[in-house]
């Protein structure tokens, strides 16, 4: 028995389903292994298999090598599970989302927005300046914008993603 880790298992159940969880776990069993071979194993199409292998193929969760039968010149195409190519990708992926919100909390802890209290408006410091500190439209000073709040769930989700339960 060959272990799926659970981020691949949830990638492929939400964008494939039950179908596609199914096969890959038949995969990653059997596998290399040809469609035929599955469609037997799992009472299915060859066409229902071959959709979702090339599915999984698109997602890097498994990939195929051409195999020529010399004698009848076949071409035969021989699957398997990478899991490490999976996991790889899932890793980049988590780190570029991790990565952005990085970015994301650099950009609200330099950004100076003004906001009047009855958020009339949000005005960068210089928009404020022109209009000293009044609000447009009701008059009221504007203060500095509280990001506490924003900075604390940003915090919370790169923390949730480094520990990879996100
Ligand atoms: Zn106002």
């Amino acid at each position: 028995m060959t272990e799926i880790p659970d981020d691949v298992r949830e990638t492929v159940e939400e964008e494939m389903g039950d179908e596609g969880l199914t096969i890959l776990e038949h995969l990653a069993d059997l596998g290399p292994t040809t469609d035929t071979v599955l469609a037997e194993e799992l009472d299915t199409k060859t066409s229902t298999i071959r959709r979702n292998l090339y599915q999984l193929y698109e997602e890097r969760i498994a990939d195929y090598r051409e195999n020529r039968d010399e004698e009848k010149g076949w071409l035969t195409f021989v699957w398997s599970y990478t899991p490490g190519e999976a996991q790889r990708e899932l890793e980049e992926a988590r780190e570029a989302a991790a990565e952005e919100i990085r970015e994301e909390i650099e950009r609200v802890k330099e950004s100076e927005l003004f906001v009047c209290p009855d958020e009339h408006v949000r005005l960068e410091f210089a928009e404020a300046m022109d209009l000293e500190f009044h609000c447009p439209r009701c008059g009221v000073s504007v203060e500095r914008e509280d990001t506490s709040e924003r900075l604390a769930d940003l915090r919370e989700q790169l923390e949730a993603m480094e520990q990879g339960t996100a």
